[in-house]
C-alpha cells in the first residue's frame, strides 16, 4: 500500500491554486497583485527576501496603481477640454501674474479652506491653461474637479430645470471639491440662466472651492448677470476668501503668431494680486478689513 504524499505532480492539478488564486484576486479586485505576482515571486527567491516583505512589496504595487488609477477617473469626471500643467506655462509671458500666488495655488490648501480664484484679464492670457492646472493639480490631490464654461453650466442648468431633474444637478455642483467656471462674460446669460448660476455660487458658498475665470473686470459683471443686485449678492460669496489671478496683458497666441515681442508696456496691476477679501463694486463697505479698491 502506498501512501500518496509528496509533491502535488505537475500539470493539470499543479494548475489549480493559481487558477483558484487569480480567481481571487480578480473577486477581490487587485489587478496589479494578479499581474505582478509571478514576477515579483521570482525577484523575492532570488534575492532572498521573507514571505512579509514579498507580500508588502505587492500590496505596495496594488496601492499605488489604484491611487493612480483614482486619479486617472478623477481627471476624467472633471470633464478638462485638455489636460495642461504649469511645466508648460511661461510666467515670463504673462509679468502681470504673481508667480508666487499661482505656485501656492497649485498646492492645492484653498481647496482644503474652501476658498476660491478669480482669474481676471483679457482673452488669451493663459487663464484657461491656468485653471486646467489647478484643476489638474486638484485631481492629483485627491479633490473631485468639474471643468466647465459658465456658458454650458448655465445650459445644463437650465436643461436640469426643464427636465425637473434640476435638484440632482444641484446636488452634484454643490458636493464636488472645486468648481471650475471658464469664460465668465464671454457669452451673455439669459435671465435665468444668470440666476440659476447665482444659486449655484451661493449653494457652494464655504462648501467647496470655485474658480472663475473672465475676460471681464467686476464692474462689468452685473452686464453678464443681468441685476446689480444679484452680481452684488454673487461677488460677496464668491469675493469672501478669494485669490485674484490678474492676467491683463499681451494674448499668448497672438504674440506666438506674430513672432515677435511688441513694445507696448503692459499695465500696472488694478488689485493687489492676493486679497482676503476683494472689493466689490457696491459692496463691502461694511467691511473694515476689505481690501480698498478705487471705485
Ligand atoms: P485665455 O483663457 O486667457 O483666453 P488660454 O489659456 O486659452 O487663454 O491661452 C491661449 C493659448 O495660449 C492656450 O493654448 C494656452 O495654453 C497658451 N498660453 C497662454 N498663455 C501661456 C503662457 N504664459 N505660457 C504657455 N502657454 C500659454
Ligand atoms: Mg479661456
Amino acid at each position: 500500500m502506498t501512501a500518496k504524499t509528496g509533491p502535488v505532480p505537475s500539470g493539470k492539478t499543479a494548475a489549480v491554486p493559481a487558477v483558484l488564486l487569480a480567481h481571487h484576486l480578480k473577486q477581490l479586485k487587485l489587478p496589479t497583485i494578479l499581474r505582478e505576482h509571478e514576477k515579483v515571486a521570482r525577484e523575492a527567491a532570488r534575492d532572498g527576501v521573507d514571505h512579509v516583505r514579498y507580500l508588502l512589496r505587492l500590496v505596495e504595487l496594488e496601492l499605488l496603481d489604484r491611487e493612480r488609477r483614482v486619479t486617472e477617473r478623477r481627471i476624467g469626471e472633471a470633464k478638462f477640454p485638455t489636460v495642461k500643467s504649469l511645466d508648460t506655462f511661461d510666467f515670463a509671458a504673462i509679468p502681470s501674474l504673481n508667480r508666487m500666488l499661482t505656485l501656492e495655488l497649485v498646492r492645492c490648501e484653498y481647496v482644503a479652506r474652501r476658498e476660491n480664484v478669480i482669474a481676471l484679464g483679457n482673452s488669451g492670457t493663459g487663464k484657461t491653461h491656468v485653471a486646467l492646472a489647478l484643476g489638474l493639480a486638484a485631481c492629483q490631490r485627491g479633490f473631485s474637479t468639474l471643468f466647465l464654461t459658465a456658458h454650458a453650466l448655465a445650459s445644463q442648468l437650465m436643461e436640469a430645470r426643464d427636465e425637473k431633474r434640476l435638484l440632482k444637478l444641484q446636488a452634484q455642483l454643490q458636493n464636488v471639491k472645486l468648481l471650475i467656471v471658464d469664460e465668465l462674460g464671454y457669452v451673455p446669460l439669459s435671465q435665468v440662466g444668470a440666476e440659476l448660476l447665482f444659486e449655484v455660487f451661493s449653494q457652494r458658498y464655504e462648501r467647496g472651492s470655485t474658480i472663475v475665470t473672465s475676460n471681464l473686470p467686476f464692474e462689468e459683471w452685473p452686464a453678464v448677470f443681468r441685476s446689480e443686485r444679484l452680481t452684488g449678492a454673487l461677488l460677496d460669496r464668491l469675493t469672501h476668501h478669494v485669490h485674484i489671478l490678474e492676467m491683463n496683458g499681451e494674448s499668448y497666441r497672438l504674440k506666438q503668431s506674430a513672432g515677435r515681442r511688441t513694445a507696448a508696456r503692459a499695465e500696472p496691476p488694478k488689485a493687489t494680486a492676493h486679497q482676503d477679501h476683494a472689493a466689490a463694486p457696491g459692496e463691502h463697505d461694511r467691511d473694515p478689513h476689505a481690501a480698498s479698491q478705487p471705485s
